[in-house]
């Protein structure tokens, strides 16, 4: 929650509820279409974990839908595994990516959720969360482009059409100001190096670990993650490993830098192990399993 607040630039309410029911038990026709929805303080979702309900609950539901679900998209860039943060050099040329199209939705069945989501990221990695927060929370009036445009203007003392045709232009450079908009594995616990040059985490993807989160229901088990993170004392080649057990994969990521150039590094069944190039600096590690199993996972991190 404090992570979500971080780096959205919005405080939570004190009191919040996520529930996760199973499809048979949901209260209300729309959570069908969805896999989860978020009224006032309650979310509901059909699965374990869901930040994107979570992030509903942190930053409010406003109006404007178009940005309520372009945080909550933009917060569960992990979610399904490679989603990108901005649109591919093909996706401008088809020119389907401006966000005036979907903007003053009222529903959010018709926001073009991936639009709206890598538009929210870019603001926040031009502009930081600190204005993103402040002009959210404007967003309580009617869903019009010119109350959207005066909201904006406000709080970024910018002019929005001229901000777009900006994002429009394609991917633009991360400059020494920009904000390093992070996933939530960035918040796992720092494992420290063994010896130097050695680094090492040992762990259960046991569903009954407090640090792994997934579920098994009846007949389904989801997958399951755990996230820890280490600092690379120093930038070079090193060997990434996980033991040999087709149950568990990996990604690794930077928790610092330019958003938009995170493209992961995996590790599945077929590969256990590579020479991997890191720069110096903090990063994620994630691990992933089926939440009916419960493989017992080494990673280790070797300087080449
Ligand atoms: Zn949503």
């Amino acid at each position: 929650m404090p992570f979500l607040e971080d780096q959205l630039g919005v405080s939570a309410p004190e009191s919040l509820r996520l529930s996760w029911l199973r499809p048979q038990d949901q209260p209300l026709a729309d959570f069908a279409e969805s896999s989860g929805l978020t009224v006032g303080r309650h979310g509901w979702s059909g699965s374990p974990l869901s930040i994107h309900e979570l992030t509903h609950l942190v930053t409010g539901g406003m109006p404007v839908r178009f940005f309520t679900e372009g945080a909550a998209v933009a917060m569960e860039v992990l979610g399904d595994g490679r989603g990108p943060r901005y649109f591919s050099e093909e996706a401008f040329a088809y020119g389907s990516v401006d966000p005036r199209s979907t903007m003053t939705a009222i529903r959010s069945q018709e926001v073009q959720f991936a639009t709206a989501a890598v538009f929210v990221t870019y603001l926040l990695v031009q502009h930081g969360p600190e204005r993103f927060g402040e002009f959210y929370r404007r967003l309580g009036g009617p869903a019009t482009m010119s109350w959207i445009a005066a909201q904006f203007r406000d709080a970024y003392g910018l002019e929005l059409e001229e901000e777009i045709e900006t994002f429009l232009q394609g991917v633009p450079e991360c400059g020494d100001d920009s904000f390093p908009l992070l996933v939530a594995e960035c918040t796992g616990p720092t494992i420290p190096w063994q010896s130097e040059g050695f680094w090492r985490f040992e762990g259960s993807m046991d569903c009954e670990d407090p640090e792994v989160v997934g579920g098994i229901e009846p007949g389904y088990a989801w997958p399951s993650s755990r996230a820890v993170t280490v600092e690379v004392p120093e930038g070079g080649t090193y060997f990434l490993y996980i033991n040999e057990t087709s149950d568990a994969w990996l990604r690794v990521g930077p928790c610092f830098g330019c958003p938009w150039e995170d493209e992961g590094i995996f590790l599945d069944d077929e590969v256990h192990g590579k020479a991997v190039q890191l720069a110096a600096g903090k990063h994620y590690v994630r691990i992933g399993s089926h939440s009916d199993l419960s493989p017992d996972v080494t990673v280790r991190l070797e300087k080449w």
